[in-house]
């Protein structure tokens, strides 16, 4: 008898999209016949880590048949003394993806209900999805986190709410004072994720200091990550900054060495090199400023970014301008799978990356 692998796969896989993957530059390249394509699709960081980190990830390559220090001892002592925190308040993660992961699987029941901001991270519902919960999708209010929206979404079942702040794919904060009156309305029995990737980017008067609600006991977890700022993506390491509790439950399904020894020992130097993530901030700033000029005088409209992407209305059909943009050698990311059909996400890229991009779009724009 024959049995398809869908009617063997746990039933709630099938309800999730399946992930595209972009094709590796040189792929892309090689079938558009183009050269020298630059990557503005992904939020990396265009700089490369410092020469300090390199030289670190050099003299530990030797110990690679060793395995990685399960516990990722020093890593976590410097981020505890980082963020003034104990130790057993961080938990390292292959990347803050797996710990959305992680603390999915901890905390949510089958049934439990998320609330996720849309569009936001793909990641969230997808995860909560394949756990067997129920997403309560909400959306965004002028391409911003609707943080009373978002309140009045809890109920009785709901066990995590997500907040990207910088969102992704919009670049948008919530204020201090917002989330302020939001956490005032959250119950107990709900955990609270701020999802902060990009706060580097952010950091203002206005950006709220969640870390003080983790040090208050609140139901809160806050994720970072040596992928944006720290030009680290390729070696995958974020932390979650949560009480101890928390991270003791999440510990117990955590893979022991999730994150590698080259991993561990690029963010510790890295985190001893502030000067490269100033330097990389003061570069994003100044592209993001350079690009918000070029888009006004194009005359698109766009989100006001505090990341280094920023959502950008092309105003007609923006695969179409992707794929012109594909043939000029730069390539983005069209919005499209959010039902935004006008609209590209664009990495602030170095400035050289930046006026390529700029030219590129005023060629496919025939301005
Ligand atoms: C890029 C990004 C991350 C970082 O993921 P890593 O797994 O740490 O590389 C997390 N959250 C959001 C919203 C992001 O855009």
């Amino acid at each position: 008898m024959h049995t398809q692998w869908e009617s063997l796969a746990n039933e709630h896989i099938l309800g999730i999209a399946p992930y595209e993957p972009g094709k590796p530059i040189e792929e892309l390249e090689r079938e558009l016949g183009i050269h020298d394509a630059i990557k503005l699709a992904s939020n990396e960081n265009p700089l490369p880590p410092s020469d300090r980190v390199q030289r670190a990830v050099i003299a530990a390559l030797h110990q690679l048949n060793r395995y990685p220090d399960g516990s990722g001892f020093y890593l976590r002592q410097a981020l505890a003394k980082k963020h003034g925190v104990m130790a057993e308040q961080v938990i390292l993660g292959n990347g803050s993806n797996d710990l959305i992961e992680l603390l999915v699987r901890t905390f949510l029941r089958p049934g439990d209900e998320a609330v996720v901001p849309h569009p936001s991270f793909v990641v969230y519902p997808m995860i909560v999805q394949a756990a067997g919960g129920v997403r309560v999708m909400v959306m965004l209010k002028d391409y911003r986190l609707d943080l009373e929206a978002m309140a009045r979404a809890i109920t009785p079942l709901t066990k995590i709410v997500f907040i990207a702040n910088p969102n992704n794919p919009t670049a948008t904060i919530v204020t201090a004072s917002e989330v302020e009156h939001f956490m005032a309305r959250v119950p107990a029995h709900t955990i609270v994720v701020f999802d902060e990737a990009y706060i580097e980017f952010a950091l203002g008067p206005d950006f709220p200091d969640t870390l003080n609600y983790v040090k208050q006991g609140r139901k809160v977890i806050v994720l970072r990550t040596f992928s944006k700022a720290t030009s680290l993506a390729g070696l995958r390491v974020g932390y979650g900054l949560a009480d101890p509790d928390a991270t003791a439950l999440m510990n117990r399904i955590r893979q022991p060495f999730n994150v590698n020894s080259i991993g561990q020992v690029a963010a510790l130097a890295a985190l001893e090199d502030e000067a490269h993530v100033l330097e990389c901030v003061r570069m994003i700033d100044a592209g993001r400023h350079f690009l918000l000029d070029e888009f006004n005088a194009l005359g698109l409209k766009f989100a006001p970014s505090r990341a280094n992407f920023i959502l950008v209305d092309v105003g007609r059909s923006a695969n179409d301008i992707y794929q012109k943009l594909l043939h000029e050698g730069v390539i983005v990311r069209p919005m499209t799978p959010f039902g935004m059909e006008t609209a590209l996400r664009i990495t602030v890229g170095t400035p050289e990356e930046n006026r390529k991009l700029a030219k590129a779009l005023r060629k496919v724009l025939g301005r």
